[in-house]
């Protein structure tokens, strides 16, 4: 009897090591489909908030955004944000 528990357990051991394989080829194979459709989703390239924004236009600078800062028209010209490098 212990021999069959002895199997099964190898048995279980064996299915949690290809489980856990499996979950992680989809997983990576996800998260390379959804970073190559990325550039034309509405997904960002940065994952966290930027520190800053700055105009294109005029220049002004948005310090600590609570958004992506193409979501926010510029304060003083209404002009595009972008992330501070
Ligand atoms: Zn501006």
């Amino acid at each position: 009897m212990s021999n069959f528990y002895k199997w099964l357990r190898e048995k279980l051991k064996w299915q949690a090591l290809m489980l856990t394989i499996l979950a992680l080829v989809t997983t990576g194979a996800s998260l390379y489909e959804s970073s190559k459709s990325s550039t034309t989703s509405t997904k960002y390239r940065y994952a966290g908030l930027p520190s800053a924004c700055v105009c294109e236009k005029c220049g002004y600078v948005l310090e600590n955004p609570t958004k992506h800062c193409p979501e926010i028209p510029c304060p003083r010209c209404g002009g595009r944000m972008w992330r501070r490098k």
